[in-house]
């Protein structure tokens, strides 16, 4: 039995456990799936890369249909509390998106509302609580997705799809092979462990005047006794004065003087993809936050009035599966600011920040704040077409933080910026495969290098 009809005959039952029930509230028993007006480009995601891929493929003149599972377009930075949007590409539709919705810092409250205004003008169409069930497969070919919606199924058909969920759910559900976590390491064997989840939070109250940024800026803080923020951290985290996962405890500036931005919590060995995983690290998180804002209360100058003033919709999640596409990029081709001949994203920049899977602070080998001392910088690097083309699977691009590359790779290229890079660089193919009537993977990479930087 296929996957559609077993899905058919459960639905079938369930139906039918439930006529006598509907029929009483006046809904009809038999609910059929709905067919959508079908488009040139569907877009499914609606994050900085779905966004941006949106954006393109409709200024390209594609009738295009952007589908989002939640009530805001934004992805992480709307759903999760991320912010500011982090890291460079060359591109000047993503530096036009950036000053669009008011500059790198969050705006929580509105940002879903300009990037929408941006993609109506462009008469992209966008459907909220949307959710990608499934792809529509022929054969090898995907064709569109079956949408998961209040009114019942609908199916969404297009001639070419963008997976922009951040999880790869279209590509892997049309049977594209993935990668999940890391691989062996200086301190570790290959255990496939992801990156850490995290509830951001905000916290206002907090006296700007009094607070490390304010007297000597963060990085160049020290508390009378000598010691620095993180160490103050890590000693309070040896004390189990914070959860035993907190060791760093990262106040980022909003809009507001007297509001910050809080990236401390964290749930290790936990995977975004697996249901039970995420009603654990939602409840984990969320129980964090009140010991962290305690301590921040105690030990963090300027925070003694500071109170929860936000939390969000959803936990964070930083990584999860990564299409293997039939290009991919390794943490070398970073160091080394590798070009690519069909480079669809240039001057890519961003440090290896792996969050530590499997303990407190950062990762240990390549990353941020890196306990063995190996620098996480990268030289600007380029992104090849191959990396958002997934090797086996026709029809269908990849966007943003699920595209082709290694754990460590990843971890610089699933910035924001860089994301909605990747995803200019989708729209863009997209539109071109959808016009020409070819399939993604036969678009001319030289084609979509003009029409993203021009005449080199
Ligand atoms: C805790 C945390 C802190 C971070 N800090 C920063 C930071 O400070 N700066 C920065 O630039 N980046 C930061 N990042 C990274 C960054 O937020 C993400 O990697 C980035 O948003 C990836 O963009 P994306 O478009 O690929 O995916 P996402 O932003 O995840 O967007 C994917 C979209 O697809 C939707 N979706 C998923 N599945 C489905 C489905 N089945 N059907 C319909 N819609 C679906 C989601 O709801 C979402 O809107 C952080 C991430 C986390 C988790």
């Amino acid at each position: 039995m296929n996957r559609f009809s077993r899905r058919d005959t459960i639905k079938g039952l369930a139906l039918g456990a439930v006529a006598g029930f509907s029929a009483r509230l006046g809904f009809a028993a038999e609910r059929t799936t709905e067919q959508w007006p079908a488009v040139d480009v569907l877009v499914c995601g609606g994050g900085p890369a779905g966004i941006a891929a949106a954006l393109m493929a409709a200024r390209a003149g594609r009738k295009t249909l952007l589908v989002e599972r939640y009530g805001r377009v934004g992805g992480m930075a709307v759903q999760a509390m991320v912010g500011p949007l982090m890291g460079r590409v060359r591109s000047a539709v993503v530096d036009e998106i950036i000053q669009h919705i008011g500059g790198r810092r969050v705006d929580y409250e509105f940002i879903d509302l300009k990037y929408a205004e941006l993609l109506q003008k462009a008469g992209c169409e966008i459907l909220l609580h949307a959710w990608v069930a499934e792809p529509l497969l022929d054969g090898q070919r995907v064709v569109g997705a079956r949408l998961l919606t209040k009114q019942g199924m609908i199916d969404a058909r297009a001639r070419v799809i963008i997976d922009a969920t951040g999880d790869g759910d279209v590509a892997v559900g049309a049977g594209a092979t993935f990668d999940q976590g890391r691989g062996a390491g200086p301190t570790w064997a290959a255990d496939g462990l992801l990156q850490p989840m995290t509830i951001m939070f905000r916290v206002a109250g907090v006296k700007h005047a009094e607070t490390m940024e304010a007297q000597r800026g963060r990085k160049g803080f020290r508390f009378p006794d000598g010691r620095t923020w993180n160490q103050v951290t890590k000693d309070a985290n040896a004390r189990s004065e914070l959860p035993p996962t907190v060791g760093m405890v990262r106040t980022y500036t909003s809009l507001r003087d007297d509001e910050r931005v809080i990236n401390a919590t964290q749930i290790n060995r936990v995977d975004g993809t697996k249901v039970r995983d995420l009603t654990q690290a939602e409840l984990e998180g969320r129980r964090q936050v009140q010991p962290i804002v305690e301590f921040l209360r105690k030990n963090a100058p300027g925070f003694q009035n500071a109170y929860v003033s936000g939390m969000p919709a959803v936990i964070g999640v930083r990584e999860t599966r990564r299409i293997r596409g039939v290009e991919s990029l390794a943490v070398d081709d970073l160091f080394a600011g590798r070009k690519w001949p069909n480079a669809v994203v240039r001057d890519a920049s961003f440090p290896i920040d792996i969050h530590n899977p499997d303990g407190i602070g950062q990762a240990q080998g390549v990353s941020s704040q890196d306990p063995l001392g190996k620098d996480p910088s990268v030289k600007p690097y380029e992104i090849p077409y191959g990396c958002l083309v997934p090797r086996s699977v026709n029809g269908l691009l990849v966007a943003g933080r699920c595209i082709s590359g290694s754990h460590e790779a990843m971890a610089s290229y699933r910035v924001q910026v860089i994301a909605m890079g990747i995803g200019v660089a989708a729209g863009v193919a997209a539109a071109e495969a959808a016009r020409q009537n070819i399939e993604p993977r036969d678009v001319d990479a030289g084609k979509i290098q003009g029409m993203i930087f021009g005449k080199a």
